[in-house]
């Protein structure tokens, strides 16, 4: 009888998996990086840690996001710990936390509202330790693993659990930032791909997918001093509407930015 010598290579081949879901899998069954793989890319493969790479696989192909399956997901170059409980930071949020950066005066008072991992509120305190930052949640959940990220990544920040701004009675700040569920109720995207294992109430209000931002955009003048910019994500196609939203409550210098595939993506305004 042959035994089929199983390499690492031919292991991540067989799995069948895109190259670069294949390696981010690997790395986190292995503890392992990708220079050690292609040193040792030849070797048998131990067959305890090919049985581990293979079950990450399985589960991969059965559609579990990567960034659950490893626990980490990169934001802004920091490593974040993620959960089924949080939305999965994506690359679009980055843009916001560069227009905060960019408008966030010295030693502001900065809200996240809807923090999810907390990489937002967590980035900002990291890139400019003046700045004071509050950061809500409805998810208790959530909040809990913000806060385990705030703490690994050695980031001050304050957490409240709260449904939007209702627990910051009385507070102002010199700036608000957000990024909401936003993903209309019957959008077919939230039956495909990461989207289906994310938490719900992290994609969609359930409604027209406007909901949300009409309750920010109302609630935060209340809260932002005057000069102080709101700013917030939206989906590809909601450009138009947030601008009306903000206009018609009020806000100066309405505007949107693009994200780097040409959606309108942020959307913001002065109080
Ligand atoms: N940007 C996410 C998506 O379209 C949705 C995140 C959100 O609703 N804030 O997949």
């Amino acid at each position: 009888m042959t035994s089929q010598l199983l390499t690492y290579s031919a292991l991540l081949r067989q799995s069948g998996l895109e190259r670069s879901d294949a390696l981010a899998l690997f790395a986190h069954a292995s503890g392992k990086n990708h220079a050690w793989l292609i040193a040792h890319d030849r070797d048998e493969a131990d067959p305890q840690l090919a049985a581990a790479f293979s079950e990450l696989a399985a589960r991969r192909h059965a559609g579990e996001p990567v960034a659950y399956l490893t626990g980490r997901r990169e934001f802004f170059g920091r490593d974040f710990r993620v959960s089924p409980a949080v939305l999965i930071p994506r690359p679009e949020t980055e843009l916001l936390v560069e227009l905060a950066l960019a408008r966030a005066p010295r030693q502001a008072q900065v809200l996240d509202l809807g923090c999810g991992s907390g990489c937002i509120p967590v980035t900002l305190k990291l890139e400019r330790p003046d700045l004071a930052l509050t950061a809500v949640d409805i998810s208790a959940e959530a909040l809990a693993v913000a806060t385990d990220n705030a703490r690994q990544l050695g980031a001050e920040v304050r957490f409240v659990e709260s449904d939007w701004l209702a627990a910051l009675a009385g507070e102002m700040f010199d700036l608000i930032v957000s990024n909401p569920p936003y993903i209309e109720q019957h959008d077919p995207h939230l039956q495909q791909g990461d989207l289906r294992f994310e938490p719900r109430g992290a994609l969609t209000d359930h409604c027209d997918g406007l909901s949300h931002l009409r309750t920010i955009v109302a609630g935060a003048r209340a809260h932002l001093i005057s000069g102080g910019w709101l700013l917030f994500e939206h989906g590809w196609d909601q450009g138009a509407a947030s601008r009306e939203l903000l206009q018609a409550a009020g806000y100066q210098d309405v505007q949107s930015w693009r994200d780097l595939a040409g959606h309108e993506r942020i959307s913001g305004g002065v109080r």
